[in-house]
């Protein structure tokens, strides 16, 4: 019968494979598998996906159905196949025909990918016609989302549309057998990028010439541009100490550490011990900037001074290989070329002109930049994978929400600012955008929305923001919001809601969220940041905090740890005792000043910070006083408990004796607790004028803020029978403040969330607007 009516048996199916598809090799993987299985049809990229018909028995076809999501390649993520039953018609063979540029655009662009082995092999073999070509690539890796322009996703919709491939690339792109069937990034010598040097004053270089000279000038202690994925790094010789100097007197650093690029994973362990789940990040295709705790001091101090960690990353780009192999420098500074809270530099013309002042020459080449895209920073705490900054590697990847939500936009907060686009089950979250206080990151933000807007096919119908008044993000979803609503949620409330989403709580049962950072608009118009929260998505109930404490407001502040510390004395009844650290670092004229301005408490805000209190300990510890980016008294004060002092480098740590130590006062009040830190700054105050070292002080301060969060999450516990604590703010980007918490609360039964997939600092807060506010079963908004 079947052999005289061969049709009978055949069916003909329609397979809709949805998730991260494109740019993946996932058209030649389903040529190779219907060929496995003997299937006629089709199949195509469209605006949705990946679009199949096959034709063949029945028994096939559901192996395709099942294998097309289960074998999937490795870069793939599939989220949904949906089949429907066609007319068979008799085909024979197997095509890939031409995409479509329809559907509904819920297709997903990978992120940029490191160089991978196969590539790498090739970069090295002489023999090969792709031998140290510095942009080699393949379905498997290279770069997506930073040269992608439009959907779908096609070489005519990427920075590559300029390089018209040459004979034996066209080939290979065309051939389903091989391993660049439709690369968009594919090219090689003839027809790729070039590399191309500019040193001032000679005549520019390319190839193998550039490549050369741009090492030796490395080896010779230059500071160099150079071009990546997702913009353009400053580069010297990490081991150079001169050269590390020189980098951050011309880019006004102060003591921000540098991140470092190292030619291997040997060379990493060369310089400090590295656990297997950090091992795995280093060495992964996303290549994030992971942070290490130091045991010595590897690197020349200015790389990372008092820092308790040293940033590194291994080489993600076919040129950074070539440029970090031996003979020659085998590790590097590799910092973001910006200037401070800036987004990264990524036009050429803007790198000739802004980074002139920085830098001896440039290492660019002609593959433009569509998006910037920053290198990602996590770190390992106790085991698990924390980020700090989700960036390269994992944008523009989306999030899968546990619950649905309307088309919205949450613009995120000022500092470290991220945003997100978001509808159905899913948030696309931005690369790390800059801190919103000037025009370039505006317009850096605009742009990103719009990329991503692309990409997500996300078409906004309400935006969120924080509550802040004054927050910059907050105004320019006002300015953009074009009649659509504008939702604000308060800041704690924010970090909370993110670290339930990415747990994939539903938001039935609440959580006492612990939200520790430097600054958050209060409900009540106070600056808000040492508080635990009985939260849900649909809002609040505040049960502890910091006692207010009038800190002097604005930037200086920040800024000048020793005012926050004496503002906390005073606060505390403490007086300024002239061996004071904080009072010795401030000038007896600004010591007045200061004094009035608390006395009338002019310009000064009630606070219940948690970072302002880890800056008043460190610098009455004698850590840090004046702080030049972002949190580096907190990191410093850390870094003391951890036996790395400022100045006294490594030592045995002091974290035995740090038991009998600090403790806050806890009072019940009406609805809630409030925790008084005068106990702790007395007894720090006591163990300071007593000679104590910083390193027992910062480790005894730590122990005495995991030990509250301990006994507030209990005190609530019993009135209130939640069982879950979710961690956030950026003040947990401490891995040892994190561990410490995370254990005591373990001990006493609850169940603890730390942020894995967005960071717990301000880059972390637009997912959390979003399912405060954008649900589309909210009810109401705050
Ligand atoms: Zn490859
Ligand atoms: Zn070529
Ligand atoms: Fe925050």
């Amino acid at each position: 019968m079947t052999a005289a009516h061969p049709g009978l048996d055949r069916e003909r199916r329609r397979v809709a494979v949805r998730g991260l598809v494109q740019g993946v090799g996932f058209r030649p993987f389903v040529h190779t598998l219907a060929g496995e299985l003997g299937l006629a049809g089709t199949v195509t990229n469209t605006g949705e996906g990946v679009l199949v018909e096959v034709e063949g028995s029945p028994d096939a076809l559901d192996a395709f159905c099942r294998r097309v999501a289960g074998d999937a390649p490795p870069l793939a993520q599939v989220h949904e196949v949906e089949h429907a039953p066609l007319a068979a018609t008799g085909a024979t063979g197997f095509r890939i025909v031409p995409s479509r540029p329809d559907g509904a655009r819920a297709t997903l662009i990978p992120p940029d990918t490191a160089v991978c082995a196969d590539c790498l092999a090739e970069l090295a073999d002489p023999a090969d016609r792709r031998h140290r070509h510095p942009f080699i690539s393949c379905t498997n890796c290279g770069p997506r989302h930073t040269i992608v322009t439009g959907l779908p996703y096609d070489r005519a919709n990427t920075t590559m549309a300029g390089f018209p491939l040459c004979p034996d690339c066209a080939r290979e792109y065309a051939d389903p057998a091989d391993r660049r069937f439709h690369a968009q990034p594919v090219a090689c010598h003839a027809c790729g990028p070039r590399l191309a040097l500019t040193v001032p004053g000679r005549p520019d270089l390319g190839g193998e010439q550039a490549l050369a000279e741009a090492r030796r000038l490395l080896a010779d202690g230059a500071v160099l541009a150079v071009k990546g994925i997702g913009g353009y790094h400053l580069a010297c010789d990490a081991r150079d100490a001169a050269a590390v100097a020189l980098l951050r007197r011309r880019k006004r650093r102060g003591r921000k550490p540098f991140a470092l690029m190292a030619r291997d994973l040997a060379t990493v362990e060369g310089l400090l011990p590295v656990d297997p789940v950090e091992r795995e990040l280093l060495t992964g295709p996303v290549r994030p900037i992971v942070l290490l705790r130091r045991t010595g001091l590897p690197v020349p101090e200015g790389v990372a001074p008092g820092s308790p960690d040293l940033g590194v990353m291994l080489p993600y780009t076919p040129l950074h290989h070539l440029l970090l192999a031996a003979p020659g420098p085998d590790l590097l500074v590799m910092t973001s070329a910006n200037l401070s809270g800036e987004p990264i530099v990524t036009e050429d013309r803007e790198a000739l002109e802004r980074l002139a002042p920085l830098v001896d020459g440039w290492l660019g080449h002609d593959r433009p930049i569509h998006v910037p895209c920053e290198d990602s920073v996590v770190r390992v705490v106790d085991g698990e994978q924390l980020p700090l900054r989700r960036s390269r590697g994992y944008a523009p990847l989306p999030i899968p929400l546990p619950v649905p939500v309307r088309p919205a936009l949450a613009v995120g907060g000022d500092l470290k600012n991220t945003f997100a686009l978001a509808r159905d089950g899913y948030a696309w979250l931005s690369g790390h955008i800059g801190d919103m206080d000037d025009l370039a990151t505006l317009r850096a933000f605009d742009r990103a929305v719009e990329q991503l807007g692309t990409v997500s096919g996300v078409r906004p119908e309400l935006l969120v923001a924080d509550r802040h008044p004054g927050y910059r993000s907050l105004r320019h979803a006002e300015r953009t919001a074009a009649g659509r609503p504008v939702h604000r949620v308060q800041h704690h409330h924010a970090h909370i809601a993110a670290v339930m989403a990415e747990h994939g709580l539903d938001g039935s049962r609440p959580v006492l969220g612990v939200a520790f950072d430097g600054t958050g608009y209060g409900a009540d118009g106070a600056v808000w940041g040492g508080e635990v929260l009985l939260a849900d998505y649909d809002g609040f109930r505040r049960l502890a905090h910091l006692g207010y404490v009038p800190l002097p407001g604005g930037d200086a502040a920040v800024e000048r740890p020793y005012r926050t510390a004496l503002a906390h004395l005073r606060a505390a009844g403490l007086p300024w005792l002239p061996e004071l650290p904080p009072v010795r670092a401030c000038g007896a004229a600004e010591l007045g000043l200061l004094e009035r301005q608390l006395e009338r408490r002019l310009n000064c805000l009630p606070s219940s910070s948690m970072g302002r209190l880890f800056d008043a300990v460190s610098s009455l510890a004698g850590v840090c006083h004046r702080a030049g980016y972002e949190a580096q008294a907190a990191i410093e004060l850390e870094a003391a408990a951890c036996g790395f002092g400022r100045a006294d480098g490594p030592g045995a740590g002091p974290t035995a004796r740090a038991d009998d130590g600090y403790a806050f006062g806890l009072s019940a009040r009406a609805g809630g607790w409030t925790a008084d830190p005068g106990p702790v700054l007395a007894a720090v105050v006591a163990d300071v004028t007593a000679g104590a070292p910083a390193g027992l002080v910062a480790a005894r301060f730590h122990r005495a803020v995991a030990d509250l969060v301990r006994r507030s999450c209990a005190a609530v516990r019993d009135r209130y029978g939640a069982t879950t604590v979710a961690l956030s703010g950026g003040v947990f980007a401490n891995a040892l403040l994190s561990s410490a918490c995370a254990s005591g609360l373990g001990e006493d039964g609850f169940t603890v969330l730390r942020h894995r997939r967005v960071p717990p600092n301000d880059g972390g807060l637009a997912l959390g607007q979003l399912m405060v506010a954008a649900r589309s079963t909210a009810t109401r908004e705050e």
